[in-house]
């Protein structure tokens, strides 16, 4: 029997699967800061919330499936992330090694939740980017079957590059990014997160024209939900600001596509797939700044919307297990 977790910024979930069959276990909320835990409580809170789920299976469960919402070095040992932590940890903590002692299991195995959710897709296409937009922007990308990670698992966090905004709005949004490191990073910008707070921000200035003319006229705060819907029925105020979130993800995205042959780029997160508004906006973003040698056919082809449901860290870490098993150790 195989045990994976998923140790989102939000929820802790984990399945265990028998003869393959995927069993789902209980839904808890992730023990993070905001709780007023310290980085090493919350540790143990973790630690525990595990060994509760392996519970009885103890003696029939031989591998464990850990992916967790932040950076991971190549060796399981988990950073710290902006949702769960709040910091990044001054010492990593080695979550592989004390799963391993805690349940006396050598097959323990730690990725990031973004890394996990990349396996799902990774016999569909030879090369690929996963890209996430929910409440921040994560992307990781799958080169020949190969997830492109060094071992100190750094990469992928095209979220906290600097945003490219289109230039009549440049110095006129400042959004703090959940990093703790600068403002305006894709993730703060990009990002439902983002919607919302550039609505805010542009409402009484430089879009304060079709504010005045849209059904939000008259409040000073939205929710993402309520933009990206609002935009797809025609309203123009709320398209401006969508046009505007979406320009610093599309301009990253035509950089990397210039850069490096991908096959596929699949979107992700509750954003992108429960606003279709948000993706329009995104690809005529996209066509607008274009990629050198391609036609607008050879973008609309390579850019796709994943599964939309919650599973992906949970099936692709199953996936990740059943590559491991057949990999030479
Ligand atoms: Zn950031």
């Amino acid at each position: 029997m195989r045990i994976v977790f998923d140790i989102g910024g939000t929820s802790f979930r984990y399945a265990k699967y028998v003869d393959g069959e995927m069993v789902a276990g209980a839904k808890e909320p992730t023990p993070n800061y905001l709780q007023g835990h310290a980085p090493e409580e919350i540790n143990q809170l973790l630690l525990e919330g595990i060994g509760q789920a392996i519970g009885s299976d103890l003696s029939r469960i031989t591998e464990v499936g850990i992916c967790y919402a932040g950076p991971v070095s190549g060796q399981g040992r988990i950073l710290g992330s902006p949702t769960i932590h709040g910091i990044k940890l001054e010492h990593p903590f080695d979550l592989r090694a004390a799963v391993q002692s805690l349940a006396g299991i050598r097959d323990v195995w730690v990725i990031n939740d973004l890394s996990a959710a990349a396996y799902r897709y990774i016999d569909d296409y030879r090369s690929f980017e996963l890209i996430t937009v929910s409440t921040s922007v994560g992307n990781k990308i799958v080169i020949d079957g190969q997830l492109q990670l060094g071992s100190d698992g750094l990469e992928g966090e095209l979220g906290h590059q600097p945003a490219c905004l289109p230039s009549p709005f440049e110095g006129l949004i400042t959004v703090e990014c959940t990093c703790g490191t600068g403002t305006n990073h894709i993730g703060a910008i990009s990002s439902g997160r983002g919607i919302a707070e550039v609505a805010q921000q542009l409402c009484s200035a430089s879009l304060k024209e079709s504010y005045l003319c849209s059904p939000f006229k008259g409040r000073d705060s939205f929710t993402t939900e309520e933009i990206t819907a609002a935009a797809a029925h025609g309203d123009e105020f709320s398209q401006s600001v969508l046009d505007i979130c979406t320009y610093p993800l599309a301009y990253a995205l035509c950089l990397t596509l210039t850069s490096l042959y991908l096959e596929k780029v699949i979107l992700i997160g509750g954003v992108v797939l429960n606003s279709p508004s948000y993706f329009d906006s995104l690809m005529s973003n996209i066509m607008k700044i274009g990629v050198y040698n391609y036609s607008a056919k050879h973008l609309k082809d390579k850019i796709t919307l994943g599964f939309n449901d919650d599973d992906s860290g949970l099936i692709g870490m199953n996936r990740f297990l059943e590559k491991q098993q057949h990999s030479p150790k």
